[in-house]
């Protein structure tokens, strides 16, 4: 069951991740961030502090409530954690019914967890933007001649808004990853929805663009985030099993270079076997990853891989969900709100088992 111990390391490196932020986090609440936010614009709260979960009494969120049928999600509880962050798995099993992916490798069958086409790899990096390391990180894509999708956080985003719109502008694509990257499924419906809408109105008011995908901090999922996510129109990416590199932990030296490239060569060993493509988790948080983005990248194409950005790997010729109040007209239905509309009842538990 290999899904089973990649991510059981993947809680245990979440927690070492969650440790590693803090030191950022107590930067935050000296005030620092309260000079690098942006304003936000007019006839709206403030936007929400950095680091902290939105608050869910501001008028923003309450309206937001509205737009999701809460018959339609599931009443499975608030998971327990220590600390902000990914949850404790539980020693007891939860039940299949809820499809937590992190604790027991569940993907629903409408997750996005590898590129359909064979050979295809979705280039993925998170928790950005950063400056100093978004730049470089888009200038190795201009050189390699590549596009990606950068899952930004809403927090991240109010220190380098203009960070946000240079990525688009150079041909990639966002998505979210939440404002404050708590562990979802420990979150409540309403903090759930805050988090997921306030980094949607962030990048909005600042690119025009409606995000489409997001992917769940430390993949934290349930069926209960899953059916709040869909009804506000996201579509959810993990990423391939096996192919999370594994970066995040290079500016603390809780791994080498030659350890990630190893992580990266099993997988590359494994194409020959797998009748679809591949996303890779990868982050863009430190200079460090930026060199090692590079390897990875010669790596990958080297061996036959064809990097692009989740939409491009899934056809979605937009990649982006329609503004109600402005709807595209450049082409057929592609820019359909389908993820905000859809009702597709029932969610069905697969368990996210590889054959490679
Ligand atoms: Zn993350």
């Amino acid at each position: 069951m290999l899904h089973r111990r990649s991510n059981a390391g993947k809680s245990l490196t979440a927690l070492v991740f969650l440790g590693a932020i803090t030191p950022s986090l107590s930067l935050i609440s000296s005030g620092i961030d309260a000079a690098a936010a942006t304003a936000p614009p007019a006839g709206h709260s403030q936007w929400p502090a950095y680091g902290k979960v939105p608050p869910t009494t501001s008028p923003e969120v309450q309206a937001w409530l509205k737009l999701v049928d809460w018959t339609k999600v599931p009443k499975i509880g608030v998971r327990h954690t220590k600390d902000p962050g990914p949850p404790a798995c539980p020693p007891i099993a939860a039940p299949a019914s809820d499809c937590w992916w992190t604790c027991s490798g569940c993907a629903d069958p409408d997750d996005v967890v590898d590129c359909p086409g064979k050979k295809v790899w979705g280039l993925t990096f998170d928790d950005g933007p950063e400056p100093g390391t978004t730049e470089k990180l888009l200038e190795l894509m201009h050189e390699k001649n590549v596009t990606a999708t950068f899952f930004v956080t809403g927090m991240k985003s109010t220190k380098a808004p203009a960070l946000l719109k240079q990525t688009i502008d150079r041909g990639h694509h966002l998505a979210s990853h939440t404002w404050s990257h708590q562990g979802l499924t420990t979150l409540t419906n309403e903090q759930i929805v805050a988090e997921l809408m306030w980094t949607e109105k962030f990048v909005f008011d600042h690119t025009g663009y409606k995000l489409k995908y997001f992917r769940p901090p430390y993949g934290d999922i349930d069926n209960r985030v899953r059916a709040i996510a869909r009804q506000l129109g996201f579509k959810t990416v993990i990423w391939s099993n096996e192919w999370d590199t594994q970066d995040w932990q290079l500016p603390y030296k809780t791994i080498t270079p030659s350890q990630i490239v190893n992580i990266f060569k099993k997988g590359i060993s494994s194409i020959p076997a797998r009748n679809k493509g591949v996303i890779t988790l990868e982050h863009d948080g430190a200079p460090q990853m930026v060199a090692m983005a590079r390897t990875l990248l010669d790596l990958g194409m080297k061996s036959g891989l064809k990097p692009m950005d989740i939409a491009s790997c899934l056809s979605d010729k937009v990649g982006y969900n329609a503004v109600p109040a402005k709807p595209a007209t450049n082409d057929s239905g592609e820019h359909s709100a389908d993820g905000a509309a859809a009702d597709k009842g029932v969610f069905q538990c697969s368990e996210y088992i590889r054959n490679d």
